[in-house]
C-alpha cells in the first residue's frame, strides 16, 4: 500500500473519461489499496481513481465522518441506474483545493457497480452517500465540481489559481 499524491486541477488527466474495468486482477486490487489509504491520509470521504493518476473507473468511499451508518466502501464500473429529486449541496474536492461550492445534485441515486471480490453490487444513497457516490462518478467521467457551477464561479477560482501561481513564481 502507499499514499500517493492527488492530482489537482488544472491537470489534464481530471478532464479524461476513465476506462472501464474488464478484470479484477491483483493490479486492481492494489489500486484500491492505494486509493484507500491517500483518501484517508488526505482527509477526504470519497476519491477516484483518476485523482491518484490512474484512468480507470474505479471508486472508494468512506462518508462515516458524516454519516457513521455507513462505511468504507469501493466500487469497480460504478453507474447511477436510477436518480430521483433535486438538491443543492456545497461540496468540496480533493483535486480542486481551496474551493467550496453549491452543487445541484439528484437527492437520491442507485447505483450498480461491482465490489472488489468481484461481485455484482446495488447501493441505494442518499444524503451524504448519495453525494458522494455522483461526486465520484463524475471524476470517473472527466467532471468536476468546477463544471457544475457558474461560469462566473469557475472564473474567479481559475483567477485565484492564477493570482497565487504568480505569487509563487516571484522571487
Ligand atoms: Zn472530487
Amino acid at each position: 500500500m502507499a499514499v500517493l499524491e492527488v492530482i489537482k486541477y488544472p491537470h489534464p488527466i481530471l478532464k479524461k473519461r476513465s476506462e472501464t474495468v474488464s478484470e479484477i486482477d491483483g493490479e486492481v486490487e492494489k489500486l484500491i489499496q492505494d486509493m484507500k489509504e491517500t483518501m484517508y491520509m488526505a482527509g477526504g470521504v470519497g476519491l477516484a481513481a483518476c485523482q491518484i493518476g490512474i484512468p480507470r473507473r474505479v471508486i472508494v468511499l468512506d462518508v462515516s465522518p458524516i454519516d457513521p451508518q455507513h462505511s468504507f466502501l469501493a466500487l469497480i464500473n460504478p453507474e447511477i441506474v436510477s436518480e430521483e429529486g433535486e438538491i443543492d449541496h456545497e461540496e468540496g474536492c480533493l483535486s480542486v483545493p481551496d474551493c467550496l461550492e453549491k452543487v445541484r445534485r439528484k437527492e437520491k441515486v442507485c447505483v450498480r457497480g461491482l465490489s472488489p471480490q468481484g461481485t455484482e453490487m446495488e447501493i441505494k444513497g442518499d444524503g451524504i452517500l448519495g453525494i458522494a457516490l455522483q461526486h465520484e462518478i463524475d471524476h470517473t467521467n472527466g467532471i468536476l465540481i468546477l463544471d457544475r457551477v457558474s461560469r462566473l464561479k469557475r472564473d474567479i477560482y481559475r483567477n485565484k489559481l492564477r493570482k497565487e501561481k504568480r505569487k509563487e513564481e516571484r522571487p
